[in-house]
């Protein structure tokens, strides 16, 4: 199974909106992949990041551009 990973917008961090939770599987996310045919030339080349809860399972979709995710962070 993937490592859990965090998630932030810029400096502030992704919680789950359910749960509180602050750990995440990520999927990339196609967003003209289905019944979009009409809005081809507007989503052309669009994709999301899905951030998954590990724990209760609420998708969160996000075209941001300053999301990352990172895994645990490192001690020092
Ligand atoms: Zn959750």
């Amino acid at each position: 199974m993937a490592r859990p990973l965090h998630a932030a917008i810029g400096e502030h961090p992704v919680l789950c909106l359910m749960c509180d939770n602050d750990t995440f599987r990520e999927r990339e996310v196609l967003l003209n992949s289905t019944g979009m045919g009409l809005f081809n030339m507007a989503w052309a080349n669009e994709s999301a990041t899905g951030l998954i809860c590990r724990s209760c399972g609420y998708v969160h979709l996000s075209v941001n551009r300053d999301l990352r995710t990172y895994r645990q962070k490192r001690e020092h």
